[in-house]
């Protein structure tokens, strides 16, 4: 079946390959990665924490100057909409607001209308041996810009870090600042646990994206009486560190096992980390079971 897109006011089939697709050539997103994006997750055919992403999304807006592409109701429609005609139960949806088309100069217009991307696709969630048994990052130097708290889709150090990764093996990259610090991994926040059982993670700030899992790993680690520290850590200190752990809307919470190939702890997950990954599951899943029709976007219909 073909994937559908909803690209500025209407649903189409989405062209993976180059060639026929239906966006300008001198969108500002293209030209200059003029722009800011979302990851929710749906499963189910419900979407995950949505209220906090779309908040996410109107502080980026905000952040580049750029209005909302359409009313908070409107976009919701959308989103809805993607997913109905992608007949899916459990993905992910993929929302993208561009600063709009203009002539390629680096200045433009004022009130340049937004461009507005909406894809949906089936999960690509964490396989089995990574849950269980973890997986290992590397460390590298953060090369991105200073305003990491814009989700802004501007990739290009994170791919290049995320690569590297993949080369070595690796499921990420942590980035280290200038200071000598982990701030996050290229598309996943970062986490360590000290001796004393107290959760680690890098404050929120200009060098790390504030993530929707990051906030609810937190709410529910001191929800079950787990200390949470907002600090910076050293790779030293996560090398020494009894657990560490990553978490993003797509990885959900997985364990760090490995730093620059050196085993963290027995080298195995640990037991803060587990007793999180099985809190925020739990959060996911209640969230699904929910019983609130109209946030139910899969017709019985279609998926039984
Ligand atoms: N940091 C970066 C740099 C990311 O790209 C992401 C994922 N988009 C995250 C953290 C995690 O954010 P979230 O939990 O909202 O997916």
């Amino acid at each position: 079946m073909a994937r559908i897109a909803y690209v500025n006011g209407r649903y189409r089939p989405l062209c993976d390959r180059a060639g026929g697709g239906p966006i300008a050539i001198e969108d500002r997103g293209y030209q200059f990665a003029d722009g800011v994006y979302e990851v929710v997750k749906v499963v189910r055919g419900r979407p995950c924490d949505l209220d906090r992403h779309l908040a996410r999304l109107a502080r980026s807006l905000a952040a580049l100057d750029m209005p909302q592409p359409m009313a908070p109701g409107a976009l919701r429609a959308v989103l809805r909409e993607v997913w109905r005609r992608n007949r899916l139960s459990t993905g992910v949806l993929y929302l993208q607001v561009t600063r709009g088309v203009a002539p390629r100069r680096h200045l433009c217009a004022a009130d340049i209308r937004p461009s507005l991307v909406v894809t949906a696709r089936a999960p690509a969630f964490p396989g089995e041996a990574e849950v269980t048994g973890g997986v290992g990052v590397i460390t590298l130097p953060d090369q991105r810009w200073g305003r990491c708290d814009i989700k802004a889709i501007g990739l290009l150090p994170n791919v290049l870090a995320r690569r590297q990764a993949a080369e070595r093996g690796c499921r990420e990259a942590w980035l280290v600042d200038p200071d000598g610090m982990v701030t996050e991994g290229t598309s996943s926040n970062a986490y360590i646990v000290d001796r004393s059982g107290r959760l680690i993670t890098h404050p929120l700030g200009a060098r790390v994206l504030a993530g929707i899992t990051r906030s609810l790993i937190l709410e529910l680690a001191a929800r079950a009486d787990i200390e949470v520290v907002e600090r910076p850590f050293s790779p030293d200190e996560a090398r020494a560190a009894s657990e560490a752990a990553l978490s993003s809307t797509t990885s959900w919470l997985l364990p760090v096992v490995a730093i620059d190939q050196q085993p963290i702890g027995d080298g195995r997950p640990g037991p803060v980390v587990r007793r999180l990954m099985a809190l925020y599951g739990d959060h996911v899943g209640s969230l699904a079971a929910a019983v609130r029709p109209q946030d139910v976007w899969v017709s019985r219909q279609i998926n039984g």
